[in-house]
């Protein structure tokens, strides 16, 4: 049995990053043209022993218009819906933002599972923000550094029940 893991979360958390990382390629490199807005992007993902499809919500970070938080609700919402797992990352260092809170709001009412990641978490930055991301009321959340893959291990337990 395989499962779909989606990253979600407000632009600049370091999603991508995450992708990159799982899917062992640069296939979410952004080479997208100003304008373009791209759809979920899908890869085969794989963490030690685990083998998955994972999903990167790559469209919001180049929806430059009015519409934006439309796209990105309806963007995520596909995500979710698609997903068995949501992998929902914050930034460590920025702390829980508005944006942030807007997506745990979606992730609460539709997500079938949920882990909390605080990226950008390499050395001892982001004590401060991974606790603020605890009182979203969504479980412990990993510390993680997509950039320097710290924290891998924790994500590797933390999807070995749900798998
Ligand atoms: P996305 O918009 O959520 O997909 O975020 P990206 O993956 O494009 O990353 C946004 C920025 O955060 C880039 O400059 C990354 O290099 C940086 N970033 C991603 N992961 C980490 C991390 O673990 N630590 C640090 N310090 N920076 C990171
Ligand atoms: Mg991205």
């Amino acid at each position: 049995m395989t499962f779909t893991l989606a990253i979600v979360g407000r632009p600049n958390v370091g999603k991508s990053t995450l992708f990159n990382r799982l899917v062992g390629k640069k296939l979410a490199l952004v080479d997208d043209q100003p304008g373009v807005t791209r759809d979920l992007r899908e890869g085969a993902a794989r963490l030690g022993d685990l083998r998955f499809v994972v999903i990167d919500s790559a469209g919001l970070e180049i929806a430059e218009d009015d519409s934006l938080q439309g796209r990105m609700r309806r963007l995520t919402e596909r995500a979710v819906d698609e997903a068995d797992i949501c992998l929902f990352v914050i930034d460590a260092r920025a702390g829980v933002t508005a944006a942030d809170e807007y997506f745990a709001d979606i992730l609460r009412r539709r997500a079938k599972h949920v882990i909390v990641a605080a990226n950008k978490a390499e050395g001892r930055a982001g004590e401060s923000g991974a606790m603020e991301a605890y009182a979203l009321g969504l479980g412990e959340p990993l510390r993680i550094s997509a950039e320097h893959g710290e924290g891998m291990d924790d994500l590797y337990r933390a999807l070995l029940p749900l798998s």
